[in-house]
């Protein structure tokens, strides 16, 4: 008799970590969504009006530097190469992110080779704070008080929601600086946007005799008892209908708007300026090179605290969130025959590529033990 299974969300994480224990052959799995479809905030759809291949919750670049979850993906569908190049609006206008050596000579009107810059910038650092205890103090320390305010202070606060001075130093732990004109966001081997979008690949994931799934249809923990274990990847604080109180997380709010041609000549462009009240606007058709369409759909995204119905996306993990995540993880260790995975079961920001790679590592796990042994969470959160 194979055990039954089920999983809540059918993500990234839940739906690798299906896939990998329906091979198995020792299980049948039922992934639930609450949503209408597949694949979670990575959902992507051709835009009726354009033709554009949309990433309905935000844009979504995959990459990776693990080589089998890059050789896990491409099982399921073909990558276009593309490499992530954003670029900022500050006050004293556009320059290129993350900050490299052709941001800082362009906003400092110099002519710097990489060893001149790293001493250059290191001169800017605020010596006097030796022990930065927020955002703001590490930002002064490492960049000194001109980057700060035009490419920090009012995009983190708008996308934050409080001043960097209430965020922990550990947000900008290493210097976000290049000292050569590496324009490349990413720093890993790996990168690329799926041809068919990441739906159709977590849709072919999803494809095997030993899973079922329901879409449009919400795991609740009343149902454990029809199933031998159950992993969720929902908020691990709903799980527990909040009973302790609600971790904090930033939501978004997307306004879509479509023009004829080229609107902004990059897929992402930041707003660095705290008066312009979103936080970026990013051009789909441009996530896709090698397409052609005459209109182009963008959005602004704005940021807010998540209240009660919004959908929750960024973790603010602050010093009272971490509290009350600690009081959750007590009362999960207390459960049988559930796993909380994947990001908001784990109240983690992770990457596409960290929640599959957690997921490969889980199945793994799970296939070398028994249920009963099965771990609580996927990576402890905390
Ligand atoms: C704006 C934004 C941009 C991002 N950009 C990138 C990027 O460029 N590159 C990158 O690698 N990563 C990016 N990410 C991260 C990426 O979205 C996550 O890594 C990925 O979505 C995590 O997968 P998951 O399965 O853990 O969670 P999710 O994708 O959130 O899936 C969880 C699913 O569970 C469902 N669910 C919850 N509770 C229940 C329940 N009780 N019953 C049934 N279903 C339930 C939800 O409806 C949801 O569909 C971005 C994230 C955001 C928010």
């Amino acid at each position: 008799m194979k055990k039954k299974i089920a999983i809540a969300g059918a993500g990234f994480a839940g739906a690798v970590l299906a896939r990998e224990l329906a091979e198995s052959g020792q299980y049948d799995l039922h992934v639930f969504d609450e949503r209408k479809h597949v694949a979670g905030n990575c959902h992507t759809k051709r835009d009726e009006e354009t033709g554009v291949m949309v990433h309905e919750y935000g844009p979504h670049i995959f990459h990776t530097s693990r080589e089998d979850v890059w050789e896990y993906i491409n099982r399921f569908g073909k990558f276009g190469q593309y490499v992530n190049r954003v670029k900022a609006v500050t006050a004293r206008g556009v320059f290129s992110l993350p900050i490299n050596l052709l941001t800082i000579n362009q906003f400092y009107g110099k002519k710097l080779t990489p060893p001149q810059a790293r001493d250059f910038v290191g001169s800017l650092g605020d010596r006097q704070i030796t022990e930065p205890k927020s955002f703001e103090d590490q930002a002064l320390k490492f960049l000194g008080r001109e980057f700060y305010e035009n490419f920090f202070y009012g995009y983190t606060k708008k996308q934050w929601g409080v001043e960097p001075t209430e965020l922990p130093a550990s947000i900008l732990q290493r210097l976000p600086v290049r000292f050569n004109y590496d324009d490349n966001y990413y720093a890993s081997k790996y990168q690329g946007i799926p041809l068919d979008g990441y739906t159709a690949i977590v849709e072919k994931i999803l494809d095997h005799p030993a899973i079922h799934v329901s879409v449009g249809t919400r795991f609740s923990p009343s149902m454990r008892g029809d199933y031998d274990h159950v992993f969720y990847s929902g908020p691990m604080d709903g799980f527990f209908d909040f009973k302790l109180g609600r971790l904090q997380y930033r939501s978004l709010v997307f306004e879509k708007f479509t023009e004829t041609g080229d609107y902004q000549g990059n897929p992402v462009i930041n707003y660095c300026e705290e008066s312009v009240p979103y936080t970026r606007i990013s051009e789909h058709k441009h996530f896709t090179p090698w397409e052609t369409h005459e209109q182009t759909v963008c959005f602004k995204e704005y940021s807010k605290l998540a209240e009660p119905g919004d959908t929750p996306y960024y973790p603010l993990r602050l010093s009272d969130d971490k509290a009350l995540l600690q009081k959750y993880m007590d009362l999960a260790e207390n459960e049988d025959g559930l796993t909380f995975i994947g990001r908001l079961g784990t109240y983690r920001y992770l990457d596409m590529h960290m929640v599959i790679g957690e997921s490969l590592d889980l199945a793994k796990t799970c296939l070398q033990t028994s249920p009963s042994e099965w771990p609580t969470f996927s990576q402890k959160p905390m």
